[in-house]
């Protein structure tokens, strides 16, 4: 069978060829080179990346360099073509790892390599998977509930499904994306790659921009769920409440709520919570706000029976749902006021917005491997580095704005990207500069449409507080009256309050809420003490704010949760958990950790990082390639197992 990656063979013309190069990145075309003319000469000349930006579409060379390139894979393109597009011969580990350093303008540690190779799957092999190796009997008796059907829920479906063990996934929505299904608020779009932004087993190369919208990205899940035949294990519009563990029978019993208000009672071995981080809306409780005689929504349930237009819009919030709507739908209203807490760093991505060419589209389906390349070029960028940049030297004197050299350089680029956009109006500086370290909330992507939103004559961003809230207008703690007609609040979620609002007992009958208060721990992410087969994906401690994408957590996380529910069955076993001391030391050694990163900073008054205490138990300190090791396979030595 051909290697899946290795391209769609074609008899696409020349001068079709040509026009679909002028798309294309033009790095990640030199390397597929490398692969259909089977020549490393190719990478090994004159012709080569100047360097590496992050999101990069078509590479940083000339454009006469570039051309020269066109050229060139004119040729080899051809030749390939016209030799039938015959899969090409596997490359030495020693030249792929000169490949990606070539690429991406700079040494690749080998201790990245198997991470990057794995996730490239340039074999053609999907080595996240667990095969099935258990007799049926013993899988039948060991059913499965997963709670949710996002982007984690659903690839937990697809691999306990590969593993033979089955299971039932409950979703409260009436369809598949989770986050993607909710948020359909007028501009929502990712901001992590799609080439990377999608299941590494499952690439696409139909996304018709490289930052997909939310329709395009539920569309995504839609199409994987179907190909995988997922669909028959869901029960949609049905709300988990509950799950409670019994220790003689070693069950859980999941406690559902159906669309008509029926409850049920699911058994299942293990539970698999796959529910985000970012899911429960957050609305202020804001004096006055049920007077406000207009409609009035979260941006999570935006409401599209509202017109907006020529109406006055207040929109409270504007953290990285706000900064996608105001653009959105500043020019269909008659007025918007955006009050904003705190300014927001934002990264300069010229690309945010671009489409993706059909020369693009047309490479990744038959160029070998281009589609894989160019997955590591959007990757590697955001692999680490910004980890290393996130941290604190405590020896830095002005704590307050920067924690580094580093930090404070990319305070300067930040600072530059703003000032540049917005010329030298001091009102405006003021209100956008942020006060307090880059990088220290979420940075969000920008192609400048937040500037230049606001600069325009019906928007006003306000940043003073929010006294109360009218029939017809928001007033400022200053008295400033700003009339409205529609109420959007974009105020983000319960972010801290992990697992919230199902109620979780355990062993002996504790409760998960009381258990974790304030602090969520989980070792790994994944399991927790006196919580017996229970496994979590995306949980505490693994969400990303330093780079990678959360769908390489959960593909992470799924791998090491199947291997463990495999050794339950296999080994029969009732029952595991992590030991005490290694689920401790586990949230000892992250929490020490995160404090050194600059989302601990205390000038960082107002994040949804951050607890009642200020402190950090939902994001990752870790590296990416440790995460990755840690997870590939369980120690059991970890684990009591009964
Ligand atoms: P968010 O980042 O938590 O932003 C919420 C906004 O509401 C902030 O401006 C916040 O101000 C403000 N706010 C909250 N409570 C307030 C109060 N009591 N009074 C006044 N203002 C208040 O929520 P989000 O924008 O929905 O984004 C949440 C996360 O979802 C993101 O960080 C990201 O992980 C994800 N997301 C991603 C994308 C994307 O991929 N492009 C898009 C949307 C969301 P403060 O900043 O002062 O707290």
């Amino acid at each position: 069978m051909r290697n899946p990656h290795a391209g769609e063979p074609f008899d696409t013309s020349d001068a079709e060829i040509a026009e679909a190069l002028l798309d294309v990145s033009i790095p990640t075309l030199m390397v597929s080179m490398v692969h259909m003319a089977n020549d490393p000469e190719i990478i090994r000349g004159r012709l080569k990346p100047e360097g590496l930006f992050l999101n990069e579409v078509q590479g940083y060379m000339s454009e006469d360099a570039k051309a020269e390139v066109r050229a060139l894979a004119l040729g080899v393109i051809r030749d390939y073509r016209d030799r039938g597009c015959p899969e090409p011969e596997p490359i030495s580990a020693e030249l792929l790892h000169e490949m990606m350093a070539w690429l991406v303008c700079e040494e690749v540690p080998a201790e990245y390599v198997p991470m990057l190779l794995e996730e490239m799957e340039l074999d053609g092999t999907d080595a996240r998977q667990v095969k099935a190796t258990l007799p049926d009997a013993a899988s039948a008796a060991f059913p499965v509930v997963v709670i949710g059907c996002g982007q984690s829920g659903l690839l937990a479906g697809i691999r306990l499904k590969e593993a033979g063990i089955p299971f039932t996934i409950v979703e409260k929505n009436a369809g598949v994306g989770g986050t993607w299904w909710e948020n359909s608020y007028p501009g929502a779009r990712v901001d992590v790659g799609n080439h990377f932004y999608c299941y590494s087993f499952e690439p696409s190369d139909q996304w018709t921009e490289f930052f997909a919208q939310q329709p395009e990205l539920q569309r995504y899940f839609e199409g994987v769920m179907t190909k995988h035949a997922i669909e028959p294990h869901v029960r949609w519009n049905t709300e988990v409440l509950g799950a409670a563990w019994d220790d003689e029978s070693a069950t859980w019993t999941v406690r559902v709520r159906t669309a008509d208000g029926t409850e049920e009672s699911l058994e299942a071995r293990a539970v698999v919570s796959a529910v985000g981080q970012l899911n429960r809306p957050h609305t202020p409780e804001i004096d006055g706000q049920d007077a406000f005689a207009g409609p009035s929504f979260h941006s999570a349930r935006w409401d599209h029976s509202v017109d907006l237009t020529g109406k006055q819009v207040a929109m409270i919030g504007a953290g990285a749902s706000g900064f996608q709507i105001a653009p959105t739908i500043a020019s269909e209203v008659e007025q918007l006021t955006v009050f904003q807490r705190t300014a927001q760093w934002m990264f300069p991505n010229p690309n945010y917005h671009e489409a993706v060419g059909p020369g693009v589209r047309w490479a990744l389906r038959h160029l070998p491997f281009y589609g894989r390349w160019y997955r590591f070029l959007i990757f590697w960028p955001g692999c680490d580095k910004g980890l290393e940049a996130a941290r604190v030297d405590p020896d830095y004197p002005d704590q307050q704005t920067a924690v580094s050299e580093m930090n404070d350089f990319t305070r300067q680029m930040f600072t530059d990207w703003i000032t540049s956009q917005i010329g030298d109006d001091p009102d405006l500086i003021a209100k956008v500069v942020p006060d307090y370290p880059a990088t220290g909330k979420r940075t969000l992507q920008d192609n400048g449409s937040w500037l230049r939103t606001l600069t325009r004559g019906n928007v006003e961003l306000v940043r003073t507080g929010i006294d109360h809230i009218e029939a017809d207008a928001v007033v400022a703690t200053d008295g400033a009256r700003y009339p409205a007609d529609v109420l959007v609040y974009a105020t983000g979620f319960y972010a801290t309050r992990v697992l919230w609002p199902m109620e979780i007992t355990g062993r002996g009958g504790v409760n998960l809420r009381e258990v974790w208060g304030e602090r969520p721990a989980a070792y790994l992410g994944i399991t927790v003490r006196d919580f017996p087969n229970l496994f979590c994906m995306y949980g505490p401690g693994t969400n990303l704010a330093h780079g990678g994408s959360l769908i390489f957590h959960s593909e992470c996380q799924m791998r090491y949760i199947t291997q463990c529910i495999e050794e339950l069955i296999a080994g029969g076993h009732q029952a595991m958990e992590p030991t005490r001391a290694k689920y401790e030391d586990w949230h000892a050694r992250t929490q020490a950790e995160i404090k050194t990163l600059v989302w601990s900073q205390p000038s960082i008054k107002h994040s949804f990082f951050k607890n009642a205490y200020g402190e950090i138990h939902g994001l990752s300190p870790w590296r990416l390639v440790d995460y990755w090791t840690w997870t590939r396979e369980p120690d059991f030595a970890d684990f009591e197992m009964r």
